[in-house]
């Protein structure tokens, strides 16, 4: 039983290390949109735990309510390049662009800009005694994944997403 649990924490501290690569000076980002704005169209969802857990599927539970990390590499929206939108998985809110997307190597979709300033908001994350800047969605609150600093241009950021977290809309 310990031995089950110390190997699922190794597993998602690797998973959140991988995902932080060149990050020292991620903490500045936070400061490039404001807290507490209005999210797209001022729409608000919000569901007790109980009825994400009904409407969720278990992975997409974990990372958009429990703060989990998808496994590296696994999301099929890693190869998505048409043109459409990836979309909040629990709410269907706008997110991203896939004219914004691009390879960071990391194994999660990544992308240099949300589709709207105010489609995503973003917080401190102290967990695993890194610190991060979480990314989440501007109406649900869903936790989608974390913004980095060694981005490509034109912003230099790295929206790294877990892909179970986001749907695509194809255009
Ligand atoms: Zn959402």
């Amino acid at each position: 039983m310990n031995y089950f649990i110390n190997s699922t924490l190794a597993l998602a501290l690797v998973a959140s290390l991988a995902c932080q690569t060149n990050t020292s000076s991620a903490h500045q980002t936070a400061s490039l949109y404001e807290q507490g704005q209005t999210p797209p169209g001022g729409r608000r969802v919000v569901k007790s735990d109980a009825e994400w857990k009904k409407q969720l599927s278990p992975d997409q539970y974990e990372v958009l309510r429990k703060h989990g990390t998808e496994r590296p590499g696994t999301s099929p929206l890693l190869n998505v390049h048409e043109d459409g939108t990836f979309l909040c998985a629990a709410c269907k809110n706008p997110l991203f662009s896939y004219k914004t997307k691009f390879e960071s190597g990391t194994g999660w979709p990544s992308f240099y800009e949300p589709i709207t300033k105010n489609a995503v908001k973003v917080a401190k994350d102290n967990s695993y005694g890194m610190e991060r800047d979480e990314v989440v969605c501007a109406v649900c609150d869903g936790h989608l994944g974390h913004v980095f600093n060694d981005g490509p241009k034109p912003t230099g950021l790295r929206y790294c997403m877990n892909g179970v977290a986001m749907t695509f809309q194809k255009k």
